[in-house]
């Protein structure tokens, strides 16, 4: 086999994806099922413990040993049906934070999973804006249908009113007798009814059989039968099919509805979901768009994780490969310092444990060690020099000042925000010319200051006390320049800078950022910021 054809083959083989949801929605659950169909492990229960994971930490390591497998990490890799799932974690809840939706930058599509009793959820919401943003493919995966929810058609009439997605149900929900039975496959135009065994733990026995069967009415009764039919008759009404292209480009979404806890409904997702997921997309850079099957080696960093490991103090950069074909010892160049670097021990498994793998391609997500050399949207590649569009400056929520407790050290306080600022784990809002001051720092996720207070004590030895502001959102501007400096004296909002001296303006509410719109009509203030 030519180089190209094994490049393109294994390219294709490769699906990288995250799920988004809003927390218990049952991301933890999904993921388990994910591992236990696609053969990775016997029996479900396990993942459950991440909740826990003080207490269960050794276990973990015992069974990630054990099966080869890491399930407790930002990614997760592990073969579906002879393909290669590569899962990026979207942290949420406290987690939730700028990586949450970076996530969302290295993969090709994402699962959206919603409760079927509660629809779409905030924070499902706010994924769903970035997924939109890089016209992803997104496949929804209604989950709990073997609780009381709300009734399927108004849950597609949610999601098409609220994210402005069009859905095309792929299956259908299957109740009798109030109980969760299974779904109807419009495409394979096939009903699907399961078992329960071992409260889900284990793969669920499953019987195909068809609209007309007579078996089905045996099973289901009457009623159930009927209003089957009345709402496959419904659906077909609407006469259209899915469009392959238009969920490439994320217009419009598959809906399929289930149980991750039961399984019931899972394998029609699962293996719709690994046969519908489009090829990864070229991506864009400043020599223009790059084929993933491009023969040139190209990758970005999306997360850096600082010391993961307190003895070492190591720092680890992941980064999303977006073309081409790696192997361990291969020098490539670090674009924006022009600098020749060796891929000397990429690593796969990124959790505790870690493994190093000898070669791999685009659509793969890999660990460096990084000695200080990386930035979040930094570019490596061999042959000649392409940057990546830089990655979005996505929107704080939270903001606040350090108020430093030993005016000494200030000068550790200056540098510690400020990598904390480069490596992306806060934002920094700086006064502008002829104003005096501290940064601001902006957060997306509350909890985020904790771990900035801690880093600062931890690693640059600065005691801070976080001092929150009322501002509620930033705007980036762009068309007319502002009066930076002046704005907050005329109730404007507060102007800033953010670390690459792009103008930006902290609001207080909608009120402020619409007197602020109304001064100056001629500047566009803009939601996510365009590079960091
Ligand atoms: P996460 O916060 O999104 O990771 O959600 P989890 O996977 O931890 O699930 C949250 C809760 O919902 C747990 O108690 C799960 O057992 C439960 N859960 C998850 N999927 C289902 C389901 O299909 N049906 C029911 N009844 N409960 C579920």
């Amino acid at each position: 086999m030519s180089d190209s054809t094994l490049l393109a083959r294994e390219i294709a083989r490769r699906k990288t994806f995250a799920i988004i949801s809003h927390p218990d929605a049952g991301k933890t659950t999904l993921t388990e099922k994910l591992l236990l169909y696609g053969g990775a492990i016997q029996m479900a229960g396990a993942v459950k413990a991440k909740k826990a994971r003080a207490h269960a930490v050794s276990d973990w390591m015992e069974m990630e040993r054990e099966r080869g497998i890491s399930i407790v990490s930002s990614v997760l890799q592990f073969p579906y049906k002879g393909r290669q799932l590569n899962l990026v974690d979207c942290p949420g809840h406290a987690d939730f934070s700028e990586d949450t939706y970076r996530a969302l930058m290295a993969t090709d599509a994402a699962i959206m999973l919603l409760d079927s009793a509660k629809g779409v959820e905030m924070q499902t919401k706010k994924l769903f804006r970035v997924c939109k943003l890089r016209q992803m493919p997104i496949f929804t995966f209604v989950n709990k249908m073997d609780r009381p929810g709300r009734d399927p058609f108004e849950l597609i009439g949610e999601v098409e009113e609220v994210l402005g997605i069009g859905v095309y149900p792929v299956t259908w929900p299957i109740h009798a007798s109030g109980k969760f039975r299974g779904v109807y496959h419009r495409e394979l135009k096939q009903v699907f009814l399961f078992e329960l065994v071992a409260h889900g733990a284990e793969i669920a026995p499953m019987e195909a059989t068809t609209l007309d069967a007579p078996h089905l009415l045996e099973a289901l009764g009457e009623e159930a039968v009927k209003q089957l039919r009345d709402d496959v008759e419904l659906l077909e009404a609407a006469g259209d099919a899915l469009d392959r292209d238009r969920l490439a480009r994320g217009e419009v979404t598959p809906m399929f509805f289930g149980s991750a806890l039961t399984n019931f409904g899972l394998p029609q997702f699962l293996d719709a979901f690994i046969e519908l997921m489009p090829l990864p997309a070229p991506r864009n850079s400043d020599k223009g768009l790059i084929e993933p099957t491009d023969e040139r080696f190209t990758a970005f960093v999306f997360k850096i994780q600082a010391n993961m490991d307190r003895q070492h103090r190591d720092r680890l950069a992941f980064l999303r490969v977006c073309s081409g074909r790696y192997e361990r010892g291969m020098k490539v160049r670090h674009v924006r310092t022009g600098r020749e670097v060796r891929l000397t021990n990429p690593v796969q498994f990124m959790a505790q444990e870690r493994t190093v793998v000898d070669d791999g391609y685009a659509g793969d997500i890999i660990g460096m060690f990084d000695p200080g050399l990386y930035l979040i949207g930094d570019t490596i590649c061999t042959g000649s020099p392409v940057a990546y569009e830089p990655l979005p400056q996505f929107p704080p929520e939270h903001f606040a000042r350090m108020a430093i407790l030993d005016p000494m050290k200030r000068k550790q306080l200056k540098k510690g925000l400020e990598q904390l600022g480069q490596e992306g784990s806060i934002q920094l809002f700086r006064p502008p010319e002829g104003r005096e001051g501290e940064a601001i720092v902006g957060t997306v996720g509350e909890l985020q200051f904790d771990v900035v207070k801690a880093r600062l004590a931890a690693e640059y030895g600065v005691d801070v006390r976080v001092e929150r502001l009322s501002f509620s959102f930033a705007r980036w501007v762009e068309g007319d320049t502002l009066p930076l400096a002046e704005l907050e004296n005329q109730l404007y909002g507060y102007g800033a800078l953010d670390i690459r001296d792009n103008p930006v303006v902290l609001f207080k509410g909608d009120w402020q950022l619409e007197s602020c719109v109304k001064a100056f009509p001629k500047t566009r203030f803009l939601e996510l910021g365009n590079s960091i």
